[in-house]
Order: C-alpha cells, then structure tokens, then sequence
C-alpha cells in the first residue's frame, strides 16, 4: 500500500499534523514507537499552551489524540530506522516493517540531554526539570538550583532570578561558556550564588526535590544544597540520527525551507522540536505540524 502521508512521531507536532492531514482527506497513517504524546506526557503541569491555563502533559495530549482518532487517525507502533527516496514515494524503513508515502513529515522531537545521576529520573516533573519557561512558574519564591554553563543556562537562569526566591547556580568548569553580555546580566541578579568546579551528584527527597549533593571536581568534597527545584540545562539532542539521508546543522537538527517546512529531500517535510529552531515548545511544534501538513498536502496536489 502507497500511503499519501507518513507521519513519524506522536508528540504534539505529529498529532496536529494528523489532524490537518485528516481534514484535507489524506489516506495517512502516523507512525509512533513508544506511547502518543510525546515527550511533554512528562510534565505534571503545563501553565502556557493558550486556552488550557493548568492542566497536565497527559490530559493536553489525550485531547489531542481523541481529536486525531475522532478524524479516523491509524495508528502503527514502530521505531524507524530510514527513510530513502523512491522517486514517486517514499521508502520508510521501521524494525517492524517497511512502509511507502508520497509524503512523510518527520516530528520526532529532541530530548534534553541527562546528567544520569540518582534522583534524576525520579524526580523529573516532581522538582527535576528541563524547561524554566515550562515550569519556573510552579518555583515561585522557592530555592532552586540550575545545573549548566552555556548559554541556555544562564538565559534560564537570568529568567528564573525574577521568579524564584534564590539559584544556585551549579557548573563544572571555572568559567562559564555563555556570552559575556548574559553573564553580566546574571552577576547583577542578587539572588544568585555560584558554586563554580562543581558537578551534581545526586538530587534528594522523598516525594519531590529537597535537595541537591554536589562535589567539587578538584578536592572531591561534597556538600549538599536545599533546593526545592533542579533545572538542568546541558544540552538537547534531536532523535534525528537515524536521518543519514537529510541536511541538519551543526547539532543534528533538521534544516527545512522556512515557509513550507520542507527538507532536503522533497516531499519529506519536518516539524517540531527536530527541526533547527529558538524555541522548542508545545505551540511551535503544533503550529509547525500544521504547517508540514498543509505542505504535504499541497506537495502531493502539485505532482498528481
Ligand atoms: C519535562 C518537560 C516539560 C515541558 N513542559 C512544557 C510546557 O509546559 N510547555 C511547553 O510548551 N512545552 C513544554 N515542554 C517541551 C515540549 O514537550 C516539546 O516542545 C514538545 O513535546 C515537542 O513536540 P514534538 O511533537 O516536536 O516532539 P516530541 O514531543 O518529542 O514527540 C516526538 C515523538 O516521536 C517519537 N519518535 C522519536 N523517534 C522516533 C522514531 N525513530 N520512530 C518513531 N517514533 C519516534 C517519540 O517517541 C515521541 O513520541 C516540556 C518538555 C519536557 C521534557
């Protein structure tokens, strides 16, 4: 069978791609090789997709999935592995089974990178987490600590000093990698304090965070730190390895025509938190997932 649209990945961007796709009338089938919904079914609470002020990453997402099924949308569980460019369609290769589209959208996503530390998976969603401007809110006049040096990091964290009540702001090296104009802007914050040639070695609590254990990477003493919070800021990955056949840049992220969302192979559009972009979040995934799909479907118009 010759799909008219592949979509692979069931976070939020390949969700409202189906739904796009669905409403054109494309014969779609969205392939996913874990659970729909997404890397934000992680998250006890999202305060800022409009018209939902609080309510979970897995009710937002059950919405979403209602919707897409309500259109008709198919479902298959598989992890792709390869797509490669049959002329006419598309060949798409998963551990289960190879499929063909005249059309695929790739939405499957980026993680951000883990410390791998004791604690951490525990308490990501209950302390631990990987977004300030998904979470900071819920840390409001809290003591917190931000584990990074990049820029991300002291960007979160100058956001975060308006916020919380205190950061400690925790960093492997002696200096941090951000730009100097951010820095300065984070010395000026007086709720920040600095524990320089320090890495996380364990974050504590029962239920949710109390605190963080550090250890100085010179003397190998530890201390440990109460903090009601843990951002961890270093690094994102995109899941797009498996794409040897695409143009990314520098860090893996898929780079598309800005106004259709298409990839270097034609017909094969990008949407979400995979492709290269400033801000990676539940509205820019969906708004690009309609984007892809409008695409798609004008794609298959244009050469049928
Ligand atoms: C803890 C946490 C809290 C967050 N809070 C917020 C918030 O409050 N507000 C907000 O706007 N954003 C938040 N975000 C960010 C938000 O989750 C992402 O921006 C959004 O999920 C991106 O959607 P996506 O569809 O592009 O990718 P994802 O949600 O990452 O979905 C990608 C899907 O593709 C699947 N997939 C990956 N590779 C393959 C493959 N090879 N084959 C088949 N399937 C594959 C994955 O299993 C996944 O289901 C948060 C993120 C985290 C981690």
């Amino acid at each position: 069978m010759i799909y008219d649209l592949i979509i692979i990945g069931g976070g939020p961007s390949g969700l409202s791609a189906a739904i796009y796709a669905l409403r054109a009338r494309l014969n779609l089938v969205l392939i996913e090789k874990m659970a729909v919904g997404g890397q934000i079914a992680l998250s006890d609470n999202i305060g800022n997709y409009p018209g939902f002020p609080s309510l979970s990453g897995v009710e937002l997402m059950q919405k979403f999935e209602e919707h897409a099924k309500g259109l008709g949308l198919n479902i298959i569980y598989d992890e792709i592995k390869d797509i490669a460019d049959g002329g006419e369609y598309k060949i798409i290769t998963g551990v289960d089974g190879t499929y063909q589209a005249k059309t695929v959208i790739i939405t499957v996503g980026a993680s951000p990178k883990r410390l791998n530390i004791p604690g951490e998976r525990e308490f990501t969603g209950r302390g631990v987490s990987y977004c300030a401007t998904c979470d900071g809110p819920f840390f409001k006049d809290e003591d917190i600590a931000v584990i990074g040096g990049g820029d991300t990091a002291v960007k979160e964290a100058n956001y975060l000093t308006k916020i919380v009540k205190s950061i400690v702001l925790i960093h492997r090296r002696k200096e941090f990698r951000a730009e100097k104009i951010i820095q300065e802007r984070l010395h000026n914050a007086k709720n920040v304090t600095l524990e320089l040639e320090h890495t996380p070695v364990s974050i504590n609590g029962t239920k949710t965070v109390e605190s963080v254990t550090i250890e100085n990477v010179k003397t190998k003493e530890r201390k440990t730190i109460p903090v009601k919070g843990v951002f961890i800021f270093i690094g994102i990955i995109p899941q797009t390895s498996f794409l040897k056949n695409l143009e990314k840049d520098e860090n893996g992220f898929i780079k598309t025509d800005h106004y259709t969302l298409m990839t270097s192979m034609p017909g094969v559009f990008a949407a979400g938190d995979a492709n290269s972009k400033k801000l990676l979040q539940v509205s820019t995934a969906v708004g690009e997932g309609a984007l892809a799909a409008t695409s798609a479907v004008e794609f298959i118009c244009d050469v049928c």
